[in-house]
């Protein structure tokens, strides 16, 4: 698919020939894009330019491949640009943690080049999926704006990524409905099978997390999924 208003990537990696690799094979693809090769430079091109996606590497000279998803997801204007991890094997425990920071997706390297433009598009095409319908959405003390892409609890604006975003928004759509975790993988994730039912919990809890005392709204249902909670609307 040749893309009608080029995307731009930034590619933060150190490792010349990998960076190279995927720069290459980007463009051919009809991506425009940005290399890095180290953390300085990387923030520099962020604070510059604007990017549809970052693919960043885990080990870098100087700031942390997680240094720099804290940084992007606490920076309201950076908090929604999808990040895909990079990271050498052995450095699961960091995946993980990539994810609690909020990265959207993970490759490890060595890497199939088709295999990471797969999760490149799959990551996009996530990204630009708008919920459907209803501009406003209030449940309690929460408000969803998907015009915006906005979600405020008691009017404190929250800093979610796309993928969060849309997971709330799903959930709060159905309130008192039971939601299992495969069929929220289908509903936020769609055809991007890297993804597994642990990965659910992971936002869930997150999600909980910059909620506050609001995160309550999310029920667990036992060996079912979750739940949001059914609150009496003004
Ligand atoms: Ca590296």
């Amino acid at each position: 698919m040749g893309a009608t208003l080029a995307q731009k990537i930034l590619i933060v990696e150190d490792e010349t020939d990998i960076r190279e690799l995927l720069t290459y094979n980007l463009q051919l693809e009809g991506f425009e894009v940005a290399g890095a090769a180290n953390g300085e430079d990387a923030l520099e091109a962020l604070r510059s330019e604007q990017f549809q996606l970052i693919v960043l590497d885990l080990m870098l000279p100087d700031i942390s491949g997680l240094e720099i998803c804290r940084h992007i997801r606490r920076d309201s204007a950076l908090s929604r640009l999808p990040v895909i991890m990079l990271t050498a094997k052995g450095e699961e425990v960091d995946r993980i943690v990539g994810f609690e920071l909020g990265a959207d997706d993970y490759v490890t390297k060595p890497f199939n080049i088709r295999e990471m433009i797969l999760r490149v598009k799959a990551v996009l095409a996530r990204s630009k999926t708008t919920p459907a319908a209803g501009k406003s959405l209030r449940r309690g003390p929460l408000t969803i704006d998907s015009e915006q892409y906005e979600a405020s609890v008691d009017g404190r604006q929250l800093s979610l990524t796309a993928t969060e975003f849309r997971l709330l928004h799903h959930l709060a759509a159905h309130p008192g409905f039971a939601r299992n975790r495969d069929e929220l993988l289908d509903v936020i994730w769609g055809e991007d099978k890297f993804v597994t039912p642990r990965t659910v919990d992971t936002y869930i809890r997150r999600l909980r997390e910059k909620l506050g005392p609001a995160g309550d709204m999310i029920q667990t249902l036992r060996g079912v999924g979750y739940r949001f909670k059914k609150i009496s609307e003004e």
